[in-house]
């Protein structure tokens, strides 16, 4: 049986050339217990975002302790109201894929009355989001994280 996944594919799961572990902050608009969330720049849908575990390398949910999960999901509960708020979706798919970054996050993708698939997940093809429209985005995320940790 030939190989299909990537020859460097163990040593990116252990963290080797890890951009989530090279930088996060830089990106975050929500910096939670245990994570920063990110807007993804080319998104599925309107909103998706990415919630990153924040303090060491981990490629697999069974890596976490029980408080470090707990507290985790509760980071992706917050950002999802948040994407709930900003964006009113008619529903949330929560995506914990991992296989091109095997850095643990979970997509958060808002799903709208009018997508292309409904009752299916959407398609992986993300499109570039114009600079405008991500900084607005980005801009209203953090604020309404912010506000809503209060
Ligand atoms: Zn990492």
């Amino acid at each position: 049986m030939d190989r299909t996944w990537p020859a460097d594919w163990e040593s990116r799961k252990q963290g080797d050339s890890c951009p989530f572990c090279a930088d996060l902050a830089s990106m975050s608009f929500f910096s939670g217990r245990t994570s920063e969330a990110l807007l993804e720049r080319h998104a599925i849908s309107a909103g998706h975002s990415a919630v990153v575990f924040r303090g060491r390398h981990v490629a697999e949910l069974g890596d976490l302790t029980p408080e470090e999960l707990a507290n985790y999901f509760q980071d992706v509960q917050h950002v999802a109201r948040v994407i709930n708020r900003a964006f009113t979706p008619c529903h949330l798919n929560y995506l914990l894929l991992g296989n091109w970054v095997p850095h643990l996050h979970v997509h958060v993708v808002p799903r709208y009355l009018n997508d292309s698939a409904p009752g299916m997940p959407l398609p992986w093809a993300p499109s570039p989001v114009p600079a405008d429209v991500f900084g607005h985005q980005f801009a209203q995320l953090r604020d309404l994280s912010r506000e809503s940790n209060k």
